[in-house]
């Protein structure tokens, strides 16, 4: 994912009452991604945050193809496909329609918001 599209997730993420369930850094991050790994599952693994990179990533492979997964030709930043630009840009030229990216991390992070409350890890609303 972009700088800019992740930059946006995170503030969503972090606006919608999840801040305090994301990893704090990125070794934590990677700690949390060996436990769900080697199926050490359990609410403190949960991260929000990357939840909602990896459910984004995955609708974008479903809707744009498998290309997603290979390096971007000629990038110079990552090498990798920023999902949400290439959503977006599918938006653009298939539907001739813009906004499918914000479309998507409203929905995605909304998702994200109730599986949280779902499983107890926020309070549920009344
Ligand atoms: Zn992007």
């Amino acid at each position: 994912m972009c700088l800019p599209h992740w930059g946006v997730l995170k503030t969503m993420i972090i606006d919608k009452g999840m801040g305090g369930l994301i990893a704090m850094n990125a070794k934590d991050a990677h700690q949390r991604i060996l436990d769900e790994v080697e199926g050490n599952v359990f609410p403190a693994t949960y991260d929000p945050l990357m939840a909602a990179d990896w459910m984004l990533a995955g609708m974008a492979v479903k809707c744009c193809g498998l290309y997603l997964m290979y390096q971007k030709p000629g990038d110079t930043g990552s090498g990798e496909y920023c999902p949400l630009c290439e959503v977006e840009d599918a938006g653009v030229k298939f539907e001739g329609k813009s906004g499918f990216a914000a479309e998507w991390l409203e929905g995605c992070t909304d998702l994200v918001l109730s599986y949280c409350r779902e499983n107890h890890l926020l309070p549920r609303l009344q």
